[in-house]
């Protein structure tokens, strides 16, 4: 019998504790983002979508070494006459599926003012397919390239 009614207060005191802590809140003003109406601003250094400049990039593999799961893959262009290797870079690859967000490559990314590859403040994005995940950024070769290196 004792057993019984302590039961019932407990239970009861419980209660009423969590009835106390949602009467608190009913006063306060709601902090629920209705999200996609509302949006909140990320942080200065939250690290979205990588995205990849073509144009800048080097081809210097810094990002590919610095990589811990390994999902940079690059190719270097190339001097179609001379087949020498150039500071530019033919097609560059994410492969989001297993990219960690680390921020590693940014970091060894010694280009400047802006690295090559950075993190956006995009957290918008899903992939419905694995094939989706791979992003793949071609740069095509320009002919004074190619001259430039045949006048080296
Ligand atoms: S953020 Fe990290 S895991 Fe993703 S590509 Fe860069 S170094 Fe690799
Ligand atoms: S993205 Fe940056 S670190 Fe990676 S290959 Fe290009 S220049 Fe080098």
């Amino acid at each position: 019998m004792i057993r019984y009614f302590s039961r019932i207060y407990r239970v009861s005191k419980a209660l009423l504790q969590g009835m106390g802590v949602t009467f608190c809140w009913l006063f306060k003003p709601a902090i629920t983002v209705q999200y996609p109406d509302e949006k909140l601003t990320p942080a200065e250094r939250f690290r979205g979508a990588l995205t990849f400049d073509k144009e800048t990039c080097t081809a210097c593999l810094l990002c590919v070494k610095a990589c811990p799961t390994a999902c940079i893959t690059l190719e270097p262009a190339t001097d179609s006459v001379t087949k020498k290797r150039l500071a530019k870079v033919s097609w560059y690859q994410i492969d989001f599926g297993k990219c960690n967000y680390c921020r590693l490559c940014e970091e060894a990314c010694p280009t400047k003012p802006i690295k090559s590859v950075r993190h956006t403040h995009d957290y918008e994005w899903g992939m419905k397919q694995r094939s989706d995940m791979f992003v793949k950024w071609r740069r095509e070769q320009k002919k004074e390239e190619t001259q430039l290196e045949k006048t080296a």
